[in-house]
């Protein structure tokens, strides 16, 4: 060429620079969809065509500037020989987008391009047969003429544009859900964008003076890419922010490279070339550091999902066994109770004189009998506190004649086991207080009497002691259930009260435990506005269990 380069960009004008960055915004763009997931053919080709776009933004000021001398010609060539890659890399995008998460081998890459290469060879070897550039000397201007060969260009361009959303089409009808709208945007897309392409860059010369439109094809692609961009970038969910974040430091840096460019001397340059370096390297950690937040909240978002969706199947599970529980509990209950019944009337001699053998087989039939029922009460109790279906009564209730009464019914009990029982009413220190609260009569009997035989049962040897009190403003009557043993450490303590809880080896004291009482009668105590806790000063050191109700007024 008979000028310099920077001749040439002297000669681009304002418009030929709006190209030429809209070209660098689209080659921005697709890299940066590219660098969300390199990995991806989809991706790789879709940076390829970005790219291609600002390559053709540069030619297209290379021919701008050729304008006026006589090498315009050569920029015309350039400008279409550029334009061939545009629908075969839009048509391969669009197929292998179409195959979902499969690659195309490199082979049929090659023969993709096949024809690409035949109409670059022919633009070269041929420069006039395809299209060229009239001057007119007197205006300084000039008209692209269509040579002969153009059709096989149009016809080459227009095949392209047809094979990658034929490919599209197919797989959209096979599709269903997101994937079919996604193919559905972007055919729309391809067909607004290609179309507009189509008519101003092959067909618009046609119609006289719109010839020096053509350039709106370029941002017709340009549009492509953004509208592509926002698809993928909706599609994949990749986060918005963190491209957001890496479009504008590109921007930024591009900016800053282009300064380069008017430093006016040499340490100027040097102050630029720093300023740049330091912008390069916190723009990396910025990225980064943005990126790594979105990940770990990403991360976060997909354990609390797992996490809920865990927890909905673990109460599914909860109500599948207590349902079970429930069936299974009333079946077991009906003949235990017969099987007591019947074994007591045995024992009692209803059938006739028995030997000392026979009735202590009978005896131990009826404790293992009446063991199961209480535990089959208890597995009823809890699935009617799961399922809401625990009935109440209320009613005023003298927790001084109840506890007197289980008492003296659970002290031969003690005195079996070999422990010193006693009950302790304090109603005189204060007056002859009377001991009435409003409760369920029944569960209330059934709390105490839990704790009061846990005592028993915990304690291998020593003493039980029952204390009925109230507290010193008369508001609250407090029952208390002391013993001499296993105790209990803090963990044990701290988990005692729910479901199917025992310390840890206390099978060996008592073995037919389920671990339901306490949970039972803790949800009782909570019915009653009451309260219910343990103490102990540790293993092997006895335990005191209390129990805490409104006093009535
Ligand atoms: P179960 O007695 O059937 O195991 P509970 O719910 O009544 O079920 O009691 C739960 C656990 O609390 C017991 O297994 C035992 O480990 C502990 N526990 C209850 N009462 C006492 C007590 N008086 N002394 C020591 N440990 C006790």
């Amino acid at each position: 060429m008979s000028f310099t380069v920077l001749e040439l960009f002297n000669n681009v004008s304002a418009f030929g620079w709006v190209v030429v960055a809209g070209g660098i915004f689209s080659a921005v763009l697709s890299g940066i969809i590219f660098w969300q997931d390199t990995t991806r053919q989809s991706n790789r080709l879709f940076f390829l065509f970005g790219f291609v776009n600002f390559v053709w933004g540069i030619v297209y000021a290379i021919f701008e500037g050729l304008f006026s001398t006589p090498d315009a010609n050569t920029g015309v060539v350039m400008l279409y020989g550029t334009a061939v890659f545009i629908p075969t890399l839009l048509s391969l995008f669009l197929y292998v987008f179409s195959l979902e998460n499969r690659s195309v081998s490199f082979l049929k890459i090659v023969v993709y391009f096949i024809p690409t290469v035949v109409i670059i060879g022919i633009l070269y070897l041929y420069p006039s047969f395809i299209v060229s550039y009239q001057r007119s000397i007197a205006d300084q201007s000039g008209k692209i003429i269509f040579e002969a060969g153009f059709s096989l260009y149009v016809f080459y361009v227009l095949a392209y544009l047809a094979i990658g959303p034929y490919f599209l089409i197919k797989k959209y009808r096979e599709s269903a859900g997101i994937f079919k709208t996604v193919i559905h945007e972007l055919l729309t897309a391809v067909w607004v964008s290609c179309g507009t392409a189509v008519i101003m860059a092959l067909f618009s010369p046609l119609f006289g003076d719109w010839h020096d439109l053509f350039w709106v094809g370029h941002f017709a692609i340009i549009l492509l890419v953004i509208i592509t961009s926002y698809i993928l970038i909706k599609y994949n969910f990749w986060n918005i922010k963190i491209i957001a974040t890496e479009l504008l430091v590109s921007i930024t840096i591009l900016i800053f490279i282009v300064e380069l460019f008017f430093a006016n001397s040499p340490l100027d340059l040097f102050v630029r070339i720093l300023t740049i370096t330091l912008v390069i390297f916190s723009s990396i950690f910025l990225v980064r550091s943005v990126r790594r937040e979105m990940q770990s909240g990403e991360r976060i978002m997909g354990l609390m999902y797992d996490i809920s969706e865990i927890s909905k199947r673990l109460k599914f599970l909860d109500r599948k066994k207590t349902e079970f529980l429930s069936v299974a509990s009333h079946h077991l209950r009906d003949p235990l109770t017969s099987i007591r019944g019947y074994t007591s009337m045995l024992k009692e001699g209803s059938f006739g004189e028995l030997t000392v053998g026979v009735k202590e087989a009978l005896d131990k039939i009826y404790v293992s009998s009446e063991h199961l029922i209480t535990m089959i009460s208890d597995f009823m109790d809890v699935a009617r506190i799961e399922g809401g279906d625990m009935q109440y009564v209320f009613s005023d209730v003298d927790m001084k004649k109840l506890v007197v009464e289980l008492s003296s019914e659970m002290k031969g009990n003690a005195e079996q086991a070999h422990i010193i029982f006693s009950t302790t009413i304090d109603d005189v220190s204060m007056g002859n207080e009377s001991f009435i609260t409003v409760g369920d009569a029944g569960k209330l009997r059934q709390v105490i009497s839990n704790l009061v035989d846990n005592s028993i049962k915990y304690t291998p040897e020593g003493e039980v002691s029952v204390l009925l009190s109230k507290s010193k403003d008369k508001r609250k009557i407090l029952f208390s259930v002391s013993d001499t043993g296993i105790g209990m450490n803090d963990t044990t303590k701290g988990k005692i009260f729910n479901k199917f809880s025992r310390a840890e080896g206390v099978s060996k004291v008592y073995t037919e435990g389920t671990g339901l009482g306490l949970y039972v009668a803790k949800e009782i105590v909570k019915k009653h506005e009451g309260r219910i806790w343990a103490e102990s000063k540790g293993e092997g050191q006895g335990s005191t269990f209390f129990v805490e109700l409104e006093a009535k007024m």
